[in-house]
């Protein structure tokens, strides 16, 4: 138990990115008390009645649910109701539950949560992360039907106070929905990882969120002030005046909504304080209300995830689908440049349909560009897509995870076969497209020169690049102090990689959270990177602090840097300088 009062810093995982302070509001699941209630054979008509009624009012919800989400959200994350919709409608269950309900002759609300918790029982055992998802989604839509069933009111975040934080073990994505309406300032929840429906639907409205903090809804309680960073996954209790003060000083790092103020930027794209142009574009997960600031900023995308248009629901869209959404990204941002990577699934992103990808070491298993080589229609029909999309000139191809020339040289070979049958179909595609590699597998940066020979592009994948060469899970929490990208073992690869690029002429972009840290701009941009992409909620401060560097003493720090040999000299050094730009 906490003392009240006292300061207490709590972690857990960045699920959506954002600096923020308030009052806090913890949310406590409302436990259903479920009677286990004898009917006699005449009332048996009663309760399927009753079940039909439930049933019925809880799927005009959520088709009003869903309409409301597809305004504010748009693409497959607002499907995440639909699928709510689906579970909620299921016929053949509901059949099962009335036969019960005429057998057991019990009430409905007894049957129906007596069969719902058989049914979910096996998915939460499961280790299996969306299949835990799934049991959030049947939870929401089984609590929302037994409250109509029992008459117990839902959790009030309805009348809840505005502009507060919101704590609670979990959060559905409806009520995620109800929290943005109430101008919620940031969501901590004990549960959930960095990609449930929760946290994509937070990152797409830009709801600053920290998940799986251990015990976060009775460490908190209403009332306690908190710092919330969901950048760093952090959540201050508490906080000293001094620390609540600079949070709040510093409107400018408040919230994740700084993305707004880009118009504020003299800028766009910024120069160093000696005129040199710095190519910044932002990374592309969800669709969502940042889509239009981006185009309307002339931000370009520097890396399009694709793989989230397939979790979200376990099905790869036809090249068609996903010609039109690749189209109407391209078209938004014309005449900027918008990267897209094929698909990099696998590791930690699967879905649950996906009974043969669980590994015992996913993360050094089945993944980007290897499944899709074993999925060979699939990497196709996404080539194809992402071709036809390029027909303005302003899209270029990625592939994630190459590990070297061979795997290159395959992908090239399905690429050249996907631009014959789209020349025979006489669909018009950029003959000069550009085709890039991700550099996030050791061994690529380690023969970056092998490979500068036969792309258009590198971009540095320094999340994937850090895990692998220091040995450190990206997810994991307790090596949070040992992952950091800017250890000089991890450098010295950027360092290859970089002139690799320049001796083949190739530009080379850093898409991983380093190009997005402050700390790590300056050293960046010294050491030769063409293009910084980062999370759009980090462009605003990188593009205010670019013009306070300049590119000379850049390429000096870069050098420095060069000669230091542990973690924490360079840290040091660099927050040395970044604390006189400041
Ligand atoms: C990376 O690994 O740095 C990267 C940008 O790819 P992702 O985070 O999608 O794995
Ligand atoms: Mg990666």
């Amino acid at each position: 138990m906490i003392a009240r009062g006292r300061k207490t810093i709590l972690r857990g995982l960045p699920a959506a990115p954002g600096l923020t302070l308030g009052e806090a509001r913890v949310v406590y699941s409302l436990e259903q008390t479920i009677e286990e209630r004898v009917i006699t054979p005449d009332q048996v008509e009663h309760e399927l009645m009753r079940l039909d009624m439930a049933v019925a009012e809880s799927l005009t919800e959520l088709e009003s649910l869903k309409e409301s989400a597809s305004r504010k959200i748009s693409g497959p994350v607002a499907r995440i109701f639909e699928s709510q919709f689906m579970i909620a409608d299921d016929r053949e269950f509901l059949k099962n539950v009335k036969a019960e309900i005429a057998s057991q002759l019990k009430a409905a609300e007894y049957i129906y949560s007596l069969m719902v918790e058989k049914a979910v029982a096996p998915l939460r055992a499961s280790r299996d992360q969306y299949m835990r998802q799934m049991v959030v989604d049947i939870e929401a839509v089984s609590n929302r039907i037994l409250r109509r069933l029992t008459g117990q009111a839902a959790r009030h975040i309805g009348q809840a106070p505005q502009e507060s934080i919101f704590v609670g073990k979990i959060f559905s994505p409806a009520e995620v929905m109800n929290l943005y309406e109430r101008k919620v300032r940031a969501i901590v929840t004990t549960a959930g990882g960095v990609n449930s429906h929760m946290a994509l639907i937070a990152r797409s409205l830009l709801i600053p969120t920290v998940v799986g903090i251990p015990q976060a809804h009775l460490k908190i309680m209403s009332g306690d002030r908190l710092i919330v960073d969901g950048d760093k996954g952090t959540v201050t209790i508490n906080p000293s005046l001094d620390e609540w003060n600079q949070v709040r000083k510093k409107k400018a790092r408040v919230t994740a909504l700084q993305i707004l103020k880009l118009d504020k930027l003299p800028d766009f794209p910024p120069r160093t304080a000696d005129n040199i142009d710095i190519d910044v574009a932002a990374n592309y997960d969800v669709p969502g209300p940042i889509d239009r600031i981006l185009a309307d900023h002339k931000v370009g995308i520097g890396l399009y995830r694709t793989e989230f248009i397939y979790l979200q629901n376990g099905r790869f869209p036809s090249e068609d689908d996903q010609y039109r959404l690749y189209n109407s990204v391209a078209k938004v941002h014309y005449p900027r440049p918008v990267t897209i990577r094929t698909f990099d699934l696998g590791s930690d992103k699967y879905h649950p349909s996906d009974s043969n990808m669980k590994e015992n070491n996913p993360a050094l298993g089945w993944r980007g560009i290897r499944a899709s080589f074993d999925m060979p229609n699939v990497f196709k029909d996404q080539v194809k897509a992402i071709l036809r999309a390029s027909k303005r000139g302003n899209v270029k191809m990625l592939l994630p995870m190459i590990a070297d020339i061979t795997e290159l040289r395959k992908a090239g070979r399905i690429i050249r076969h996907a631009m014959a049958e789209l020349r025979k179909s006489n669909l018009p595609f950029d003959r000069n497209i550009q085709i890039g590699i991700m550099i996030e597998v050791p061994s690529a940066a380690v023969a970056a020169d092998i490979l500068a020979e036969k792309v258009s592009f590198f971009s540095i994948g320094s999340n994937d690049l850090t895990q692998y060469t220091l040995a450190a899970d990206r997810d994991n929490q307790k090596l949070a102090k040992i992952f950091n990208p800017l250890h000089p073992a991890v450098l010295r690869l950027i360092r290859m990689t970089i002139e690799a690029a320049q001796k083949n002429n190739i530009p080379v972009a850093v898409c991983g959270e380093m190009s997005g840290d402050i700390l790590s701009i300056p050293l960046l941009i010294g050491m030769g990177i063409s293009q910084l992409s980062m999370n759009p909620s980090r462009l605003y401060n990188a593009c205010r602090l670019i013009p306070k560097i300049k590119y000379s003493d850049a390429v000096k720090i870069a050098k420095e840097v060069s000669r230091l040999k542990t973690l924490k000299e360079i840290e040091g050094f660099l927050l040395n300088y970044n604390m006189s730009v400041e």
